[in-house]
Parts: C-alpha cells; structure tokens; sequence
C-alpha cells in the first residue's frame, strides 16, 4: 500500500499532507516559519528556513501516520508563488534572502516599466500586469543590489527559481533544475503563448538566460529525492503554484470552472481553456495546471482583504474573540441595516486598482450595533467577490454557473449563503478542504500511475454543501447598488 504526499509550501508556513488512494488524509504536519522584514516594505524568507521546514514536516508527518519514506509513491509540490531565490550553483548557497511576493522594494523598477511604455507588450506575452509582485523585478534587483551578483550571473555560476525550483534542486542534491509552467507564468519572463522563457523580456531585465530553469509538465516526473536529504529517492511527479494546484484540486479543468479560495486574501480563478482571454477589468491571464497536454489559460483577480477582515474585527476592533464567531454575530440581525463595509486597507485590486482608496464604514444610523458591522465586514467578502466574479463573466463572455470553494474563511456558512445570495450563484463547497495540498497530490499521483485517471479522482470527490441563491433579483440588484456606492466614497478617500 503506498501513498502519495503533498508538500505545501506557503507564505507563512510549510505543511506536509500524506494521502491514500482514496484521497484521505493518513498524515498531516505543519511548521511556521520567520518572516523577515529588513525595512518598511521589504518582505524576505530565509531559504534555509523554507528548506528545513520542509525536511521536518516531510518527516513529521510520515511518522504521524507510521510510515517511511519508502511508503511514498510520489511526492507533489505546490507553492508560494512569485517569490525570488538565487543561489550559486556551485555551492547551492542562496546570495541573499528570498525575496517574497509580497515585497514592494521593486516597486520603482515596475513603475519605470510603465514609464517606458512597456505595459502593453509584458501583458501581450506574460498575461500580467507590470507590478513588483513578480519575479522579474525581483531577480533584477539582487543582481543589481547583492554585491558580485551580476558578475557571477554572466559568468553562468548563478541560479534563479521560484520556491518549487529550490526546494528540487536541494531535494535532488542539485540534479533536479526545473520549474512548472504555473510557476513560470507568474515571473513576467515567461510567454504564455510560446510555452517558453522570453528572450526581448529578459533582455530589458538584464537577467542572464543561464539562471533560468528548465520547463516541465505540472504532471510527470521532475527526478527523484536524494537519500542524503530524506532518507530515500523518491519521484517528485506533480509540480504547481499554490492558487492553480487549488484550482486543479477542486477539479475546475473544464472551460467556465471556477473557484474562489477564502484566505486571508480571495483568489478567484476561472479556467478559460484554450483561450488566451484579455482582460478590459484589470484581471491577469496565467497558466493552469492539466494531467496532460497543453495547460489551460486561467483569468485571476484577487481580493486583497478578504478573511482579514474578520481578523481586524478580532484584532483591532475587539469585537469577537475568535474569527468562527462571526457569523454567530451576523446571524443574530436579518440584515445590515444599511451599514456598509468597505475593507480597502490597502488600496482596491481588481476591478478597481486604485491603490488610494481607503477602507470606509458607512450607513450607521443611531440604531447600528456590532452585530450589523461584524454582518457588514462579512458581506464585504462576498461583494468584493462578486465584483470579480462579474469581471471575469465580462472578459470570458461566459456565465459562471457555479463557483467551488475553499479556504479558511469559506467555512462559515452564513459567509457562503450571502456569496451565492448576491452572485445568483450555486456554490459548492467540498468536504476536502485541503483543495491546494489535493491539486499538488494528483497532479503527483496522477503521473506516476497511482491513481487511474481522473475519472477515478472526480469518483472521490464529494461535495460537503451546496448553497443555492435565495434573494429576490430586485433585493440583490439594490444591495449591489449600494455596495458600488460604498466602494465609490472609499475611492474619494484620499
Ligand atoms: P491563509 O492561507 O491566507 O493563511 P486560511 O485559508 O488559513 O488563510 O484562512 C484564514 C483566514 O480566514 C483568516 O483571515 C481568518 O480571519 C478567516 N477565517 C477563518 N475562519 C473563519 C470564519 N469562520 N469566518 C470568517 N472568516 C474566517
């Protein structure tokens, strides 16, 4: 009996989930990690910390199931995304930190590229939106900024890889160099027509070509582990960044499939199939992960604060003391009484990009209480939601059906009702919640034959609930009214 292990490596922490030809779970472990923040702005990760952090959840949670090393089928890897590591290829020693998506420094270099007139040729060939977010910022400036980066570079003794490349190389004692084209799709050096690295973009970034890695299917086989670094060889066979390993966990691999995973953030991700879809509503065009054959076109948009509302709520406002609690609170009123919450802490993403607004609580009359503002901040998530649920219906020309999802926050069902209310939407929430560790373990178990084929995965899956719509037409259009109202006036907060 074998199974099939699942490494998640995210932003704040790193989780290893063993699976069983059934897709249950036998063994889970979880390791936080340091964040490091040099200066205002500057987000970085110890690659040390990310590497060892894997090791040990790897380890723990093989043991968690009394299991070995050789138990293991095939090990799938799904990942942070964007996030910059160079390193001497050579020594396998990174020159400096790694850079993480979330880190502005770069900021300038993006706004340059904008200056230059760049926008519209990066997102012809990458799908993507000039922003420091990606890697290609990021590897300019450590070649720019670490001292003796560049001249190594040139001389071909540096490597570049998003955190799924490093983690092989160092599993694989340097014999595995390679990324995934989910991966790929989001350094902006990557065309997402061609399937290849992108010479011109890697000319005006000034990144040596020797750096970069070689591209692989999400679903076959990348190399083997080394003894020496897990006690065993085994294939590492199913590679994706951390939002497509969810989307292709939920099974979206149809054209029109979309899922929206509830973070701390909300990633909305539609596959669109063949086609390349442009977006007039600021939404980026990325690569999917499939079983086989060419990868499927996604539109992204994202929210920025989604589930961290509730935290906020928890944490500065003092309202409730745990995140569950609040939709015991948003059901103890029969709406919000008008009150609206726009989370705009940090500026507005997709459809809006205005990176001014400013978050606004607006509508309180003499008879608001907390229950109305905790309902508000919950329905904030959804309407911010629904606004890229529109924007993607638009760009696609389709009619979203249905929307899965997962993620912490898409537990609380009151949260789901009012999605489902205010989209006119069904929404599918499955009994597995790990959508992500799911995604990176078929794609894992897919290519080494343990599992059959999808069919025999989709035969798995099991929907836990459904939420159907259950607000009149006229209630709902009025809602989103006022909602668009809202996000106007925290648009004029500046
Ligand atoms: P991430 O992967 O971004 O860390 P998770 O998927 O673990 O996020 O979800 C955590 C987020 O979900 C937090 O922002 C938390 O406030 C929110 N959350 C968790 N449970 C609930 C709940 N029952 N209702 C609303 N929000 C929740």
């Amino acid at each position: 009996m074998k199974y099939v292990l699942a490494l998640d490596q995210g932003t704040t922490s790193t989780r290893a989930i063993i699976f069983d030809k059934k897709g249950s779970i036998v063994g889970i472990a979880q390791k936080e990690f340091r964040q490091i923040y040099p200066a205002v702005g500057y987000v970085e990760h110890n690659p040390e910390d990310i590497v060892n952090s894997a090791v040990s959840v790897i380890n723990e949670a093989l043991k968690q199931a009394g299991l070995v090393i050789g138990d293991l089928a095939a090990i799938g890897i799904t990942n942070q995304r964007e996030t910059t590591i160079v390193w001497d290829r050579t020594t396998g020693e990174p020159v400096t930190n790694a850079i993480v998506w979330q880190c502005r420094r770069t900021a300038d270099i993006a706004a340059h590229l904008k200056e230059e007139g760049l926008s519209e040729r990066i997102y012809q060939k990458t799908g993507l939106v000039p922003d420091a977010y990606f890697s290609a910022t990021k590897i300019k400036w450590i070649l720019d900024n670490v001292e003796g980066a560049r001249e190594k570079a040139e001389r071909g003794e540096l490597l570049f890889g998003t955190v799924d490349t490093f983690l092989m190389w160092r599993f694989s004692s340097g014999r595995i160099f390679a990324t995934d084209p989910t991966n790929a799709s989001r350094t902006m050096l990557f065309n997402i027509h061609t399937l290849q690295w992108d010479y011109e973009l890697l000319q005006w970034f000034n990144i040596p070509a020797s750096m970069l890695p070689e591209l692989r299917s999400s679903c076959g086989l990348f190399g083997y582990t080394d003894k020496s670094v897990l006690g065993g060889e085994v294939a590492i066979c199913g590679v994706a960044g951390d939002q497509q390993a969810a989307l292709f966990g939920q099974l979206c691999i149809k054209e029109g499939d979309v899922k929206n995973t509830y973070g701390t953030g909300c990633f909305l991700l539609m596959n669109t199939g063949n086609k390349a879809v442009t977006s007039t509503h600021g939404l980026v065009t990325t690569l999917g992960a499939t079983a086989g054959g060419r990868p499927p076109y996604v539109l992204e948009g994202s929210v920025f604060v989604g589930g961290a509302v509730v935290q906020w709520l928890r944490d500065e406002l003092g309202m409730i003391s745990t995140a569950d609690e609040s939709e015991s609170w948003a059901r103890k009123v029969s709406d919000t009484g008008g009150v609206y919450v726009v989370p705009a802490f940090t500026g507005l993403g997709a459809p809006y990009w205005d990176s001014e607004a400013r978050g606004l609580l607006c509508g309180i009359t003499r008879g608001t209480n907390k229950a109305h503002i905790i309902r508000a901040a919950l329905e904030s998530i959804a309407f911010q939601s629904a606004d890229l649920v529109e924007a993607m219906q638009r760009d696609a020309g389709v009619n979203v059906s249905c929307l899965r999802v997962d993620g912490g926050a898409s537990r609380n069902d009151f949260l789901m009702q009012f999605q489902s209310d205010i989209l006119g939407v069904k929404i599918q929430r499955p009994v597995m919640e790990e959508s992500t560790a799911l995604g990176a373990a078929y794609l894992a178990g897919l290519s080494c034959g343990y599992w059959g084929g999808l069919k025999e995965i989709e035969s798995q899956r099991f929907l836990g609930k459904e939420f159907t719509p259950a607000m009149q037409t006229e209630q709902r259009q009025k809602a989103l009214q006022s909602w668009h109202a809202a996000v106007k006036a925290a648009r004029s907060m500046r």
